[in-house]
């Protein structure tokens, strides 16, 4: 099962892949916790995306492209992979297409979950004042406020590419988490 999850920051794509990777072994491939690892480690992919991070801006899309590339060339990702993160924007989408066809693979269908605004920043405010060891760099309102600016703007126009592809399924993110969790089975089951 090859997936893309899409929707907002704090729709749950990171809780719902885990899920699905502990359900089904479907290997969940998170950019941004690809990207927090390189800054954590310092390395120069993440001494370049740091800053961007930061302020919530995107990172330059060759670096995901070429991140996500060499991970779904492991062989653990044979049974299938989910994308929590990836891509982010057309260009990205675009990149992924041509990727997958030059690997001979093929997208199972991408998985919409929607949510509205306001109760994102509440959701994100809520994982901030949680999360062990202190929030994430931007988990904070600057950050999260052009978060969702980004996401509007560069993302979201991926559920008409997706949808003019018919591969789109959206399901309704405010559910609660295992309510999201059954709907997304659904999909899975109908593929
Ligand atoms: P969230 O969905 O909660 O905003 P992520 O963990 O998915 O958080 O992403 C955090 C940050 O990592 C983004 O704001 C962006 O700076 C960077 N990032 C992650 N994935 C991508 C991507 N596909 N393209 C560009 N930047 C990305």
């Amino acid at each position: 099962m090859k997936l893309i999850l899409l929707g907002p920051p704090g729709a749950g794509k990171g809780t719902q892949a885990q899920r699905l990777e502990e359900n089904h072994g479907y290997i969940q491939l998170s950019t941004g916790d690809m990207l927090r690892a390189a800054v954590a480690a310092g390395t120069e992919i993440g001494l370049q995306t740091k800053d961007l991070m930061a302020r919530g801006e995107l990172v330059p899309n060759d670096v995901v492209v070429e991140i996500i590339s060499e991970r779904i060339d492991l062989p653990d990702c044979v049974d299938g992979f989910i994308l929590d993160g990836f891509p982010r924007n057309v260009a990205q989408a675009e990149a992924l297409d041509e990727m997958l066809a030059d690997k001979n693979l093929k997208l199972d269908a991408v998985v919409e979950i929607a949510v509205n605004d306001g109760i994102l920043i509440n959701r994100i405010e809520k994982r901030a004042s949680e999360t062990v060891g202190g929030p994430r760099e931007d988990d904070n309102a600057e950050s999260l406020k052009n978060r969702l600016v980004v996401y509007h703007e560069q993302t979201a126009p991926l559920i008409e590419y997706y949808h003019n592809k018919g591969v789109l399924k959206s399901i309704d993110g405010m559910a609660d988490v295992d309510e999201v969790s059954k709907q997304i089975e659904e999909v899975l089951k109908q593929r």
